[in-house]
């Protein structure tokens, strides 16, 4: 271990300067600005590293755009010798920057041991601390066999069809190509992300009839019967989700349960657009709607979960005069647990242990992110998430990553690469 120590820590100044560079860059999605700039950079520097590599635009993937186009890096580097492929998959999208930022969001500013900017924790300091993690993983080990690659992909915050789910389906993925996966997402770098739970959302309507909004008796308001469905989703769903834990260690605790969110509400009139000032017109609605976001278990049925929300709505329809509904599915994503036993979730839990003296704590993700594609069309069931980064970070303003941490979270990598390729 300590060759490899020592040349992650003669990498100090590059790891800072690499997670600084990339964090300049603002890859923003929405819309997906400097995606190819981002692509360029990281190539032109793999390919001093001795990678070939491809910059792959994801053509017709959904947003996917000539203003906008998805672009992908993937880097591979073969040894002589055969071996197994470990691939290192970061996204290099950031979301949004929001409000209450006293950094500037894209000055990739070091303070003590922090580097500060939008995607620092999620998740350009890990996509830094696994290529800094590969450059020391070669000079300290010429005999290594196999093959290692590195991605940098598109879109992940919007759902990675631009992406990984683009690149799996054109067998990047495979496991004829691909055996071990880690995704540097930001869990900590003492935790090991396995998997997550399930998604499903859906927009649900009501109708109504239109009248003056001065004789609300001659209408019928789509609005109040929502009011009736919201109340009968938060007196009798959400304790029945609530009573329904999962085995899957899911963090925060409060994750580990099934949940459901409303995401929005529009009901009546187009609300007025920036800058209009004109009044609104008074009317009854005959339309209202919400987006609902269910998160499953991988305990629980799909189909059950759809059934459950069919059966509160005709509930409502049986019983309440004039109610009516319409359900139409927006996205779905089925829960993905890997085996705390795979090749390199026990790998990366031995290195952990190694590097910082405790033993390695197995969690869960409560939100998705791109292992879903990586299992499910790649069909590669040996992937976990691990890096550097505090989760709770992530999407906040005044986002940071800590340097000892990419420098404790690279070398476990870089260990990782030893056991699997040494
Ligand atoms: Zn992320």
């Amino acid at each position: 271990m300590e060759h490899l120590r020592a040349e992650i820590a003669a990498r100090r100044t590059d790891l800072i300067g690499l997670a600084q560079d990339l964090i300049r860059i603002p890859t923003l999605n929405p819309p997906g600005r400097k995606y190819l700039e981002i692509c360029d950079y990281l190539s032109a520097r793999l390919i001093r590293s001795g990678f070939h590599v491809q910059v792959l635009r994801a053509h017709g993937a959904p947003g996917d755009s000539d203003a906008h186009p998805r672009w992908n890096m993937v880097a591979r580097i073969e040894s002589d010798a055969p071996g197994p492929c470990v691939h290192f998959n970061s996204h290099h999208d950031v979301v949004e920057v929001g409000h209450g930022w006293t950094r500037d969001p894209f000055g990739g500013e070091l303070d003590g041991d922090r580097i500060y900017g939008r995607g620092a924790c999620d998740m350009k300091g890990g996509l830094a601390a696994s290529v800094v993690a590969v450059e020391a993983f070669l000079e300290a080990m010429p005999g290594w066999r196999g093959a290692i690659e590195i991605s940098a992909t598109a879109d992940e915050e919007s759902g990675g069809y631009g992406g990984v789910a683009w690149l799996a389906e054109r067998g990047y993925f495979d496991p004829g190509r691909v055996d071990h996966v880690i995704i540097p997402e930001p869990l900590n770098k003492d935790r090991i992300c396995l998997g997550h739970r399930g998604v499903w959302w859906a927009e649900i309507e009501t109708k109504g009839r239109i009248a003056h909004g001065s004789m609300p008796f001659l209408g019928d308001s789509a609005i109040t019967h929502m009011g009736a469905v919201l109340a009968e989703i938060e007196a009798r769903l959400m304790p029945a989700l609530a009573g329904r834990r999962t085995a899957m260690p899911v963090v925060p605790d409060g994750a580990r349960h099934a949940t459901l969110n409303i995401n929005s509400i529009h009901g009546g009139e187009r609300e007025p657009g920036h800058g209009d000032t004109s009044l609104p017109a008074p009317c009854v609605a005959d339309r209202c709607r919400i987006v609902i976001d269910r998160r499953w278990l991988i305990e629980e049925n799909p189909a059950a979960v759809k059934s459950e929300v069919v059966a509160l709505l005709d509930g409502l329809k049986a019983t309440r005069p004039g109610f009516d509904w319409t359900m139409r599915d927006l996205f779905e994503v089925a829960p993905v647990m890997t085996d705390r036993e795979a090749p390199v979730a026990r790998s990366t839990a031995a290195a952990v242990e190694r590097v910082l003296g405790r033993v390695a704590e197995f969690v869960a993700s409560p939100g998705t992110y791109d292992q879903k594609h990586i299992d499910r069309i790649g069909r590669m069931k040996n992937c976990i998430a691990y890096g550097p980064g505090l989760l709770h970070l992530a999407h906040q303003p005044d986002e940071w990553v800590g340097v000892q941490d990419m420098a404790d979270s690279a070398l476990v990598m870089a260990l990782v690469l030893e056991d699997l390729q040494g």
